[in-house]
């Protein structure tokens, strides 16, 4: 199948709640993408939506491109940039667990990303380590982030009307990494994707979070779990043995009002002030380019000692990888033509992450082009049974629900 002239479907990558990814080849230039599809008869359809968000995104730096849109046979079609592994696609692969070097490696981009983000006027609702994806090739220090399909403008491209408190609300996003008043039902607000990425950091460096694993019977009392256990988790003892800017972190955003605007830059300041502390260097050595290291290590040696075994099975032995859930996991980042990605490992890169443009939040066309979106989802009726997979379908950033 080719979409937009000049694509060609070679392959499925990745599949999420809304559509499936699939590794594109541009027939003219030999460029690989990834194409997003949609069915157009999907019950909630949101890749138009989600491609408009993009648009508008458009040029900040970790913001894949769009290079085409449009409808395509029976699907709505998104050709955007290639990516790497996701934070969580590499966490499997580091066994589980973060270095502090490489969570504050990755936090301090991360916090550029949702102050972008946020100065173009958008939440996204969604923050979790799947949806942060490292580049590919000589981008593969830079982390990008995608899934807009939750994303909610909270704000008036012109006035700056801040969108209006709201309770009531169904949860929207991951429940894992949710904000408190997410699970009470308070409308979300940019102190959300940062109460969210708070939880990402900590689950990065302790390993896990401590409402993974409940058991319930439905969906509905799995979520009242999961908010009984972060309600009943002290800041102190869920930060316990952690660098006290985690502490401050999570209870940061814990305090922050429901329209104020986080002080991104005075976190990713503290984090840096760590960072020098604990006397790392700015050489975007994550771990998990030791693992890959080792990996390509004891390849070599099975190689010289002329072992029969193919890549895939050598790959499969990796280390950090035995406890992985999914067998295929290693398989799976070959699949993605992704090994490559590890090429550069330990090779020292003077790439600076440099602070995102800060740019007039204005013109959107989102605002005119989208007037009236699907406004309201029930979390029972979406058909996604993964508990830490998003809930909600609602998209429309326009109305607030
Ligand atoms: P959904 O919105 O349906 O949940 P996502 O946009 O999160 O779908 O994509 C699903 C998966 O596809 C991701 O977790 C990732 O593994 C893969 N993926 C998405 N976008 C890209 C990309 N640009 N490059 C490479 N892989 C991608």
């Amino acid at each position: 199948m080719r979409v937009g002239k000049k694509y060609q479907l070679q392959r499925q990558i990745g599949s999420g709640s809304f559509g499936d990814i699939y590794l594109g080849l541009n027939v003219i230039s030999g460029e690989e993408v990834a194409v997003k599809l949609e069915n157009v008869n999907a019950r909630h359809p949101q890749l138009d939506y989600e491609a408009r968000v993009y648009k508008t995104l458009g040029g900040g730096i970790g913001i894949p491109f769009v290079r085409w849109h449009g409808r395509e046979g029976d699907y709505n079609c998104l050709v955007i940039d290639l990516l790497g592994p996701s934070l969580e696609d590499l966490f499997n692969f580091c066994n589980r667990r973060f270095t502090y070097k490489t969570t504050l490696l990755l936090a301090d981009q991360l916090v550029c990303r949702l102050e972008f983000i946020h100065s173009r006027g958008f939440l996204h609702r969604d923050i979790k380590p799947d949806n942060f994806l490292m580049g590919a090739g000589r981008r593969g220090n830079q982390v990008n982030v995608i899934d807009f399909g939750l994303a909610k403008r909270f704000r008036d491209p012109r006035t700056h009307m801040h969108i209006p408190y709201r309770e009531n609300k169904n949860l929207t996003g991951t429940a894992r990494y949710a904000s408190l008043n997410t699970h009470l039902g308070v409308e979300q607000s940019r102190r959300d994707d940062f109460e969210s990425l708070a939880y990402v950091l900590i689950y990065f460096v302790r390993g896990g979070l401590p409402w993974q694993g409940l058991k319930a019977q439905t969906k509905r009392q799995k979520y009242q779990r999961i908010m009984e256990k972060k309600l009943s988790t002290s800041v102190d003892t869920l930060t316990k043995g952690l660098p006290q800017e985690f502490n401050m972190f999570l209870r940061y955003a814990r305090e922050l009002r429901f329209d104020d605007r986080p002080d991104y830059v005075f976190f990713r300041r503290i984090l840096r002030d760590l960072f020098v502390r604990q006397g790392y260097r700015y050489d975007y050595l994550f771990d998990w380019k030791f693992v890959a290291k080792r990996g390509r290590e004891a390849l070599e040696e099975e190689k010289s000692q002329e072992l029969d075994q193919t890549v895939t099975t050598t790959v499969t032995r990796l280390p950090g990888s035995q406890n992985h859930p999914n067998a295929s996991f290693e398989q799976s980042l070959v699949d993605k033509s992704q090994l490559h990605y590890f090429g550069d490992a330990l090779k020292e890169s003077d790439e600076r992450v440099t602070s995102p443009p800060q740019t007039q939040p204005g013109a959107n066309p989102i605002n005119s082009t989208n007037p009236n979106a699907n406004p309201n989802a029930n979390p029972n009726s979406n058909p996604n049974s993964n508990p830490n997979a998003n809930v909600n379908v609602n998209v429309n950033p326009n109305v607030p629900q």
